[in-house]
């Protein structure tokens, strides 16, 4: 171990955990240092939002601290309950289903529903935590180039396996774009499917914070959709919306749901408030989408590298090796600008990148401060 460590010292892939104090938002203290913030998931600054922290007042009051069990004994609590049903309603599925995390839910979601026998059918870029999930469920994992719809026909359509699934991220994490939803949902017709999407990013961002889901995606019962809640919902959890029976299947079957412990119901009661003010939160979004604007605009000439096509928060600077990426990221953070490097496990082998994100809880000005420093640094 330790000369892995040192070789992935001389690697520059080393990775680091940075020392937060205080909340999180887009002006944070890390490791001492006062820096505006690129890099969080939190794109609506719902994270330290003063109504979901008194929401978590008023529930630790109410019911303590700890869930004390699993749902299935005695952990499920009317919190997690009330905060299902109000996201089926809100994303338009019949049901939902809380996990404690995005990993647990992909883990459950995944070795639930399709068997050893069974294919699993994932996009190259696909979140590591839908990799190992197809690698958990024991179905053959067949991978095809990203957003290439032409290759995963042709597997589709070569397969022989008893039930398939196709599984998506529908905001890639790592490079901002979308997956073609209703081109996927094609397929999964054409080809007796499921179709999974794994809606982390876009829940809260996308269509008035409905997320990625297109209208006949909502309307499919074939189509499973995740939404993460530590991300643009600020809290934390995930939750999985499907027909109902697949809900209920879920509730009986799915290990990771079942064999953990219940998030802390204070979660949920946050949760319901994030719900309110996502669907709320039109002037939240506006701003974000001018800052993207602002953001694209700013670095059209930069001779650095380029942002990847994104409509996203997420807007990846593209620059190649590892090296040059941890470089820039440093001499940012010099400025007080926090933009982490992105390096390979985590992306292919020399696209690292400045994974630059956006938030609502930014001015005109950080964005302007950012766009100004990358020009000179470069
Ligand atoms: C963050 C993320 C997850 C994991 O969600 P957590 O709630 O953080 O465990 C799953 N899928 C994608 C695409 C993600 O970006």
């Amino acid at each position: 171990m330790q000369q892995g460590l040192e070789a992935l010292k001389a690697d520059h892939l080393e990775r680091r955990r940075r020392l937060l104090d205080g909340a999180q938002g887009a002006h944070v203290t890390i490791d001492g240092q006062r820096v505006v913030s690129f890099c969080s998931n939190d794109y609506l600054g719902l994270a330290a939002e003063p109504a979901l922290v008194a929401a978590a007042h008023v529930a630790l009051d109410a019911c303590g601290v700890g869930a004390g069990a699993a749902h299935l004994i005695t952990g499920h609590h009317r919190f997690h309950h009330d905060f299902e049903a109000a996201f089926a309603r809100f994303v338009g599925k019949p049901a939902a289903l809380l996990f404690s995390t995005g990993y647990l839910a992909n883990l459950g979601v995944l070795t639930t529903l399709v068997s050893r026998q069974g294919e699993l059918f994932g996009d190259k870029l696909n979140h590591a935590s839908l990799v190992d999930a197809a690698q958990l469920s024991g179905a053959s994992l067949t991978r095809y180039r990203h957003n290439d719809l032409v290759q995963l026909e042709g597997q589709l359509a070569a397969s022989t396996a008893q039930d398939k699934i196709i599984a998506t991220d529908l905001v890639f994490s790592m490079d901002g774009d979308i997956a073609p939803v209703d081109a996927l949902l094609d397929l999964a017709e054409r080809y007796d499917a499921w179709l999974y999407l794994d809606d982390a990013h876009g829940f809260g961002v996308l269509n008035d914070g409905r997320g990625g889901m297109t209208d006949r995606a909502r309307a499919s019962d074939r189509v499973i959709y995740l939404a993460t809640l530590g991300k643009a919902a600020g809290v934390a959890g995930a939750a999985v919306a499907a027909h109902a029976s697949v809900i209920d299947w879920l509730i009986q079957k799915a290990r990771p749901y079942i064999y953990t412990t219940a998030s802390p119901p204070l979660l949920a009661a946050c949760l319901l408030e994030s719900l309110r003010q996502i669907e709320a939160g039109d002037a939240r979004r506006e701003r974000l989408r001018s800052h993207i604007a602002q953001l694209r605009q700013g670095l059209a000439g930069l001779r650095l590298g380029s942002l990847m096509p994104s409509a996203t928060p997420i807007q990846p600077l593209l620059i190649g090796a590892n090296a040059d990426a941890v470089r820039l990221s440093q001499a940012l953070l010099q400025r007080g600008l926090l933009v982490p490097a992105i390096r390979t496990p985590t992306v292919p082998i020399n696209t690292a990148r400045l994974r630059i994100t956006l938030s609502a809880a930014h001015s005109a000005d950080d964005v302007a401060q950012l766009v100004e420093a990358l020009h000179v640094v470069a």
